[in-house]
């Protein structure tokens, strides 16, 4: 496969940009109260230097390396050495070992999903030691954070050089690799599909939930214990980031089996975008907002802290529905009641990479029948809520939901353009059924 010297030039300069983005999100704060502009106008007018916002950041210490070697083993351990139970009392919940979703080579992987339990026995741990052990302050986190940064860029860049190296050498599954003819390309983008140690250690799964997802509502705890020690009180606003970050935290791992048929899991190979990306760009961007209140104290008026529950939840409703209606509905290959009639939907034929012909169906009813990826819409209502949480002082805590909008745009795009090579003309009858993709009547 060639890389077009677009992808080529956005790989490279995502590679040369985004830790920095990463630093000056976090260094802002530090340095400048979550300014975004101060230090740029520092820097015009001379009054700053990059080498003297650069000395005055933390550096590496062996302290960060400790606690986060202690992380990363430990969620390493959970993932690995404790198979999963809350599935057998927990009703609904689909949890032990799950089949993926078929690879291009025509693999079906077992996982062994036991995020919920991961996550509920971390959290514990960290309760009982807030409320009983007092082994460390809980404002740990906090405390290290720019140190951490450091750890987690040699994790993120490490897992990425050695998944690349793997590939090369001994691939898990040598018929799923993609290599393409550019080098920057392949290191960003992954060659492997699932690379994994052993039979158990996916690098995909566990990368992508733990270490990142699982420290996210940690992180934020953190965050609101900082605000609790510094000015006495914890405010309206923290605690609204906390509560709707982690239900949409907890929504991730309770269906966790269900993520396994998602874009990440099905279609993307595992490289920097990934590795790093779940190591780096996600515990620090997705946990701003917290962040900035820790400088920011804002004390929302009701009716502001009423409006921004209320845009977070109904986005959360929207994305979980969503999602719940395509995977009921391909479940049971369409033999399922959706808003309370029969779903309707196109019959679409394909050919996967052997020449074999296979079937499908697209829903035109529900939430899909009002635009084509209403889950992406409610996804970024619940971001916008995030952001208005924490009132309208500065830009810096809305980077996430500019992220976001970037993010699942461009993967709306990614995706239909698969899924018209995918579908060909039977792609196309069901964009002129539902015509919008984010928007109805706007996009
Ligand atoms: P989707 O769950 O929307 O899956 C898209 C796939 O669904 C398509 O490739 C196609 O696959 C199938 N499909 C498309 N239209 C229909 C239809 N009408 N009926 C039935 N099947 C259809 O995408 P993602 O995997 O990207 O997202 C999953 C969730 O994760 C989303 O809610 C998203 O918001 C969230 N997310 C969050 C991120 C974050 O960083 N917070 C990042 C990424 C995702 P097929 O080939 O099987 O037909």
């Amino acid at each position: 496969m060639e890389v077009d010297w677009f992808s080529l030039s956005a790989v490279i300069l995502l590679l040369c940009t985004a830790p920095f983005l990463v630093f000056f999100f976090v260094m802002v704060c530090d340095q400048y109260q979550c300014s975004v502009s101060q230090p740029l106008v520092e820097l015009y007018s001379g009054e700053a230097t990059l080498r003297s916002i650069w000395d005055k950041a933390p550096s590496f210490t062996w302290t960060a390396a400790q606690i986060y070697t202690v992380w990363v083993s430990f969620q390493v351990v959970l993932y690995m050495c404790v198979p999963d139970i809350t599935h057998k009392f927990l009703p609904g919940y689909a949890g032990g070992v799950q089949d993926g979703a078929r690879t291009p080579a025509g693999l079906i992987n077992k996982y062994e999903i036991n995020g919920l339990q991961s996550w509920l026995i971390t959290h514990a741990l960290w309760y009982a030691n807030a409320q009983y052990f007092h082994w460390f302050s809980p404002t740990i986190i906090f405390d290290n954070w720019i140190p951490l940064l450091w750890c987690t860029n040699i994790l993120g860049y490490a897992v990425s050089t050695f998944a690349f190296v793997k590939a090369y050498l001994f691939p898990t599954n040598a018929e799923d690799c993609k290599f393409t003819g550019n080098v920057f390309y392949n290191y960003m983008m992954g060659i492997e599909f699932n690379p994994r140690i052993g039979k158990w250690f996916d690098f995909k799964l566990f990368f992508n939930g733990r270490p990142g997802i699982v420290a996210w509502t940690l992180i934020n705890l953190s965050y609101a214990a900082k605000q609790q020690e510094l000015y006495g009180y914890v405010t309206n606003s923290m605690i609204l980031v906390n509560v709707l970050q982690a239900i949409y935290v907890l929504d991730f791992f309770w269906n966790e089996a269900w993520y396994l048929k998602t874009i990440d899991i099905c279609h993307d190979h595992f490289g920097w975008y990934l590795g790093w990306g779940d190591c780096v760009w996600l515990p620090f961007l997705y946990t701003l907002q917290g962040l900035y209140l820790v400088y920011n104290p804002v004390q929302l008026s009701t009716a502001h802290a009423a409006a921004v529950l209320l845009l977070g939840l109904v986005g959360y409703y929207v994305f979980r529905s969503t999602n719940h209606q395509k995977d009921l509905f391909r479940r049971t290959e369409g033999k399922c009641s959706i808003w309370g009639e029969k779903p309707t939907f196109i019959e679409c034929a394909y050919r996967s990479g052997d020449g074999g012909l296979h079937h499908s169906k697209l829903m035109t009813s529900g939430f899909w029948g009002v635009a084509r990826h209403l889950n992406y819409t409610g996804d970024l209502m619940g971001s916008l809520a995030y952001c208005a949480a924490c009132g309208f002082g500065h830009i810096h805590p809305y980077f996430y939901i500019v992220y976001m909008t970037i993010l699942l745009v461009h993967r709306c795009v990614r995706d239909e353009h698969r899924c018209s090579s995918k579908y060909g003309k039977d792609w196309k009858r069901y964009t002129d059924a539902v015509p919008y993709r984010l928007l109805p009547g706007i996009f």
